[in-house]
């Protein structure tokens, strides 16, 4: 097996090349070499050698010569694509035998390259198109795979309190007409009709927000010292309620998008109030500058805590480790949260010790507009409920 260098952090790409001459073998992985692109590449001189080495590893591509001695190279397309469908196959065909080009896409090659031009140039074109196709595909099925789960938990959520106001219909409708009815057991089963419809309509909303975060959205330059103030008033009645002590330092201003900058600071102090039996529960937003010139934002509560082997697991839509019948809520909060990150270019992590409190932790890439404003004046807010 013949690589280039793999820098820090990528894959190599896996590479398959069928060919009987080694001469035109050699010329291929020189123009592999000249690609620059991190990859691995394993040889085979025949369709049997190939299939062999397909069923030992996988290859992400695969450079196949239309004339292979005793094989016929297009036959190789055909059971390739039908055993590995995610397989990027790039048929090596003769100056000018277009006919053979678009026989062995119809087969289920994804390119197709005249040996002569065989450079590499050429290649790695060939390989960004490959990668560009495979991570697409990734996405996809990890799209889908999110859409199910979401389908699922959704009609378990959404079904639940249906089924309950469905019930309270019932009775009450029963106990109106047959005129036996309590007033005082009515009113008392129309009140949890309205918070069940109250609860689906915070679940639709949540979903809403969850949906909207991953929409196309301007990103401009955004002062989170405001962002935090129209955060601190939407909070304003768990706040109140809570008794909670809300500090914060003085924040930069970022590229990015306001709203859902607004979404992601409500949601983590939120939680940190929530999440809390302290009395009272406070939260303290700091701001630090990062080694690579971003920002590092840090919320940190007094609160429950997380336990370590699931403060990975929180980030993903609907995971609730605590009592949901005493902390309300949806489960996509945090999935929130990573997601408007991860749109602004960012991460999402938290450190918790339990029973002691937790703080999550957001860091900004470089962003130009942070330059405008510094952390050393650190104020206090002191945003008392
Ligand atoms: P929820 O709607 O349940 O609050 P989130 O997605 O916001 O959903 O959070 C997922 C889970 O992570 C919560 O159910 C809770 O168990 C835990 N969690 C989130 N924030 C905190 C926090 N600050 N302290 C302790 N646990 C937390």
């Amino acid at each position: 097996m013949i690589a280039n260098p793999k820098p820090a952090g990528v894959d190599p790409f896996r590479i398959l090349i069928t060919d009987d001459d080694a001469a035109d073998r050699m010329h291929i992985k020189r123009a592999l070499k000249q690609t620059e692109l991190p990859y691995d590449c394993v040889d085979a001189t025949s369709l049997e050698e190939a299939f062999a080495a397909c069923a030992r590893s996988t290859f992400e591509c695969a450079i196949i010569d239309y004339r292979l001695a005793g094989d016929d190279g297009l036959d190789g397309v055909t059971i390739l694509h039908q055993r590995f469908p995610n397989m990027f196959i790039v048929m090596a065909t003769g100056q000018g035998d277009a006919v053979v080009a678009t026989e062995a896409m119809k087969r289920g090659a994804s390119d197709y390259i005249a040996k002569q031009h065989i450079t590499g140039k050429s290649l790695r074109r060939i390989i960004e198109n490959a990668a560009q196709k495979e991570a697409m595909r990734r996405q996809l099925v990890q799209q889908r795979e999110e859409l199910e789960r979401f389908a699922d938990v959704l009609v378990h959520d959404l079904k639940s309190p249906i089924t309950s106001i469905r019930g309270f219909a019932t009775i009450i409708n029963q106990a109106v007409r047959s005129g036996t009815s309590d007033p005082k057991k009515i009113a008392g089963y129309c009140e949890r009709v309205v918070s069940l419809g109250e609860r689906m309509v915070a679940l639709i909303d949540t979903l809403h927000e969850y949906t909207k975060s991953d929409s196309h959205v301007d990103f401009e330059p955004v002062d989170l010292n405001r962002t935090m103030e129209d955060a601190l008033s939407n909070l304003d009645q768990i706040i109140n309620k809570r008794g909670a002590r809300v500090s914060h330092d003085r924040l930069p201003i970022v590229v990015g998008h306001g709203s859902l900058l607004t979404q992601l600071l409500q949601n983590l102090i939120g939680n940190g109030i929530k999440y809390s039996e302290a009395d009272p529960p406070t939260v303290h937003i700091s701001a630090d500058p990062e080694a690579a010139n971003g920002w590092r934002i840090g919320v940190r509560d007094n609160g429950i805590g997380i336990p370590r082997e699931f403060q990975q697991q929180i980030f993903e839509p609907f995971k609730r480790l605590h009592d949901t019948s005493k902390y309300e809520g949806t489960g996509l909060g945090l999935a929130t949260c990573k997601r408007i990150v991860e749109r602004h270019g960012g991460r999402i992590w938290c450190e918790s010790a339990v029973g002691e409190g937790t703080i999550f932790y957001v860091s900004f890439p470089d962003q130009p507009a942070t330059a405008t404003t510094t952390v050393q004046d650190s104020v206090d807010a002191g945003v008392n409920a």
